[in-house]
């Protein structure tokens, strides 16, 4: 990161600083209100920083940025989903930080927590397209149903089918974020033998999408990604499936506590044995981390504290597409099975797929030669 682009973050911050804001107090007494001191903003920017894989010296910057977080206006689309994605960032009891500054966000629009509804809810709508129009962020959660010209899905009181809003909305957004598998890439909708059509927004869409999959996302990778387009205003560097680099840059697999396990051969065979008790590898309970790119290993969930392979289960994949048909049965390993996703031959993810594939078969000839040598089995 040169001189030049930290000149233009800061230019960029202090233009965003000139225009109103639409929370009623600042982020650092929000955060006050709520128990966290100065120094654990400071401590959760410097985090930020790490995970958009930025030098610390942009700690402070990130600080400003989330302060001005809520001039910039999202519009909140909710589409074909159980709106997991939402209630896993608003219904917290204990809020993290980045819980907090998704709420301090200018959020102009959201099915689910605004309070109007019917005409309201749809003047709404229309009032800050207008008003923001080309420089509000989209966020779409669900997918698309396109099947039937869309009318599996229609909303409000016109019954515009959500293909037909989506497009609308996507015309006149600076950027476009799908939250979530179902709108990154169809999700449980599009499950086989998919009914409605469903599909992800970008492939409805002719505009660049960035995608937050997960079922649900970790808040942090949703907060980061926005974080990235009010310091950059510019979408983050992406993988062949367009989800920010920074977050599924690596694989569940490449920093699980379990992974010595893994390399020695030692595995979890049912749940609840000895194995289990040991916290050995679950590969051969159903483990899909070798397959799943994504950062809960790291970041983990709830302060930190933990995430599923921790607690004992498998990873199942969900931020992967198709993880509902490729990824299953959940507690049996994929072993060599392959990889097969259309979505993975539609975007020419070649890399992966021979990635997953030789790693697929590497894992099963490990998991079968455990078998023999460890003495126990
Ligand atoms: S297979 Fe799963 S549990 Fe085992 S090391 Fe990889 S991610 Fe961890
Ligand atoms: S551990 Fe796997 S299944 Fe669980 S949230 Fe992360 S990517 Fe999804």
């Amino acid at each position: 990161m040169n001189e030049a682009t930290l000149q233009k973050v800061k230019e960029r911050i202090e233009a965003l600083k000139k225009l109103p804001g639409m929370g009623e107090k600042s982020v650092s007494k929000m955060l006050e209100d709520s128990g966290f001191t100065r120094r654990d903003f400071l401590k959760w920017s410097a985090a930020m920083a790490a995970m958009l894989s930025l030098p610390t010296s942009f700690t402070p910057l990130i600080a400003e940025a989330a302060e001005v977080s809520d001039r910039l206006p999202v519009i909140w689309l909710n589409m074909a989903e159980c709106t997991g994605c939402s209630e896993s960032l608003i219904r917290s009891d204990a809020p993290t930080i980045d819980n907090l500054i998704f709420n301090y966000i200018n959020l102009q629009y959201h099915d689910t927590i605004m309070a109007a509804a019917g005409w309201q809810a749809e003047e709404n709508l229309k009032e800050g397209m207008e008003k923001f129009k080309g420089r509000y962020i989209l966020c779409v959660e669900g997918g698309i149903p396109t099947n039937m010209d869309g009318q599996y899905l229609t909303m409000g009181p016109h019954a515009e089918t959500g293909l037909e809003l989506l497009t609308r909305a996507a015309n006149d957004a600076a950027a476009v974020i799908s939250v979530g598998t179902c709108s990154s890439f169809g999700g449980i909708q599009a499950a086989a033998p998919n009914p409605t059509g469903a599909k992800g927004v970008y492939q409805v869409i002719n505009k660049p999408v960035i995608n937050v999959p997960g079922c649900p996302p970790s808040a942090k990778n949703i907060v980061g990604t926005i974080l990235y387009v009010i310091l950059f205003g510019a979408l983050p560097a992406v993988d062949n499936f367009n989800r920010p680099k920074f977050a599924y840059g690596l694989r569940i697999h490449d920093l699980c506590e379990r992974r010595g396990h893994f390399d020695a051969g030692e595995f979890v065979e049912q749940f609840g044995d000895a194995g289990a008790e040991n916290g050995f590898c679950l590969y051969k309970v159903g483990c899909k981390g070798p397959y799943t790119f994504n950062n809960c290993s790291r970041e983990r969930f709830n302060q930190h504290t933990s995430w599923p392979v921790q607690a004992g289960h498998g990873c199942i994949g969900c931020s992967e597409p198709d993880f509902w048909d490729s990824m299953a049965p959940y507690e049996e390993p994929l072993a060599n099975k392959k990889y097969d996703s259309p979505l993975a031959d539609a975007t020419a993810d070649s890399y992966g797929v021979t990635i997953l594939t030789v790693a697929g078969v590497a894992i099963a000839a490990h998991a079968a030669l455990s078998a023999i040598k460890n003495p126990k089995e």
